[in-house]
């Protein structure tokens, strides 16, 4: 499997929403779906062989042509990964990774924010609450230890260079902005006369603190969103091919696209290039070493068990025995998506998991898909299973981030990091230095 860093950088407004206005409001989500730039690329390609109609409806008579079946159909589709917002040039957003918050950091109130960014710190609480849960010693507090004030949790988005140095770690800050428009009439896009309504769209140069710069300061703040793509070398290869024909070429290897609602508003203007190769990362077993509750000697705490992590960079769907959605990953459950899943396996109240309401608008059919309740991106999925286990472990742990977990992976949902590095290197507790 590939994994391809995708970078689209805006334009002009974009508003990223999931086609259910609330009132005379629609407002942009904070990233990209993985549905969205699927479906955009998607369209892309098909418009021009007649195989879209402008309705949004797909065109069933005739099939789509082979290399788009490989990609975007059948069996193990590529994944189109959720893209998350940095403050970045496409250029400058090559070398780096961003996520949503882990629900596990935690800051303080008065100086919420990484150190890097000035702030008072990120600490996190995963290897706490491992440490606690595996009969150890949890010493933290809970106080900020530069102003002694609580930490509590925080949320947001989030960039790194490298997982495990700190000092490459940024807050990402986003805010939509209100744009007041005359309605349009959803079949015609004409102006349809009495009807205001407010758009709220991701704005480069537009910070949503202080007062809106000037246009000169725009250029200044630009808006890029980073995320992967995961495939077959085969399908790689389609679909750049496919690209290159359908796509209207922009300068240089960057391709130009229009990307979610109020396009006949003239927004989502996006430059879509990719980067092939990971940023620097651990090992798969530097980072399960690393995760191992250990006491002030140094010596793991509970040496019978083996504790990791799963940690959501996208929304998560898993549904249990009966075909109801869960949020209890139980050996049971994982079986029906991963092919080794560890014996005695256990996911422990360390975790840290919320549920969400999630839509979205199917462009296949013109309608708004049925709303389901995920689990959060963000959310700590824990567990243990027997030291004995070692080799399933390090083989489901690998499997579940190269395949995804759970259901409608192909839009990017169940993307996840194993022991991601973050939990380690924001531990309050990490004498090696940290955020400190
Ligand atoms: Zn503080």
């Amino acid at each position: 499997m590939l994994r391809v860093r995708v970078i689209l950088e805006a334009q002009g407004p974009l508003l990223l929403g999931d086609g259910l206005p609330t009132g005379n409001v629609q407002s942009s989500r904070l990233f990209i779906a993985g549905s969205v730039l699927r479906g955009t690329l998607a369209k892309a390609i098909l418009a021009p062989l007649g195989l879209w109609r402008h309705s949004g409806y797909a065109v069933r008579e005739s099939p789509p042509p082979e290399p788009f079946r490989r990609v975007f159909l059948g069996e193990s589709p590529a994944r189109f990964g959720f893209l998350y917002p940095v403050r970045l040039t496409g250029d400058r957003a090559e070398d780096c990774e961003a996520f949503p918050l882990p629900l596990t950091a935690m800051s303080c109130k008065a100086h919420r924010g990484f150190r890097s960014d000035g702030r008072h710190g990120v600490f996190d609480q995963l290897l706490g609450r491992l440490r606690r849960v595996a009969g150890g010693r949890n010493a933290s507090q809970g106080l900020c230890p530069t102003c002694k004030k609580r930490l509590d949790r925080m949320r947001g988005f989030a960039l790194r260079q490298e997982a495990g140095d700190p000092s490459t770690y940024r807050g990402v800050k986003v805010h939509p902005r209100a744009f007041v428009r005359v309605g349009l009439n959803r079949l015609t896009e004409t102006a349809e006369e009495r009807i205001l309504y407010t758009l709220e769209a991701l704005v480069p140069g537009f910070a949503g603190d202080g007062p809106t710069p000037s246009e000169g300061e725009y250029a200044e703040l630009p808006l890029s969103f980073v995320g992967y793509w995961t495939l077959s070398e085969e399908q790689w290869a389609d679909l750049r091919e496919l690209l290159r024909r359908y796509l209207p070429a922009g300068d240089g290897n960057r391709y130009s696209l229009r990307i979610g609602s109020a396009r006949a508003r003239g927004m989502g203007r996006v430059r879509l290039h990719w980067v092939e190769g990971q940023t620097a990362f651990p090992s798969l077993e530097q980072r399960l070493e690393r995760f191992q509750p250990r006491g002030p000697d140094g010596q793991p705490v509970d040496p019978k068990h083996l504790y990791f992590a799963l940690t959501l960079r996208s929304p998560l769907l898993l549904y249990d025995g009966l075909g109801r959605p869960t949020t209890r990953a139980t050996q049971e459950v994982l079986a029906a998506y991963a092919s080794t899943v560890p014996t005695g396996l256990e996911m422990l109240p360390a975790s840290v998991v919320e549920q969400e309401p999630w839509t979205g608008w199917s462009a296949a059919w013109g309608l708004p898909k049925p709303i389901v309740p995920v689990i959060t991106a963000g959310s700590v999925l824990a567990f243990r299973a027997p030291a004995a286990e070692r080799e399933p472990v390090i083989a489901f742990l690998r499997e579940v981030e190269e395949e995804g977990l759970g259901e409608r992976r192909a839009e990017g949902w169940g993307e996840v990091v194993a022991c991601d590095p973050f939990h380690e290197t924001f531990d309050q507790m990490n004498r090696s230095g940290g955020d400190q």
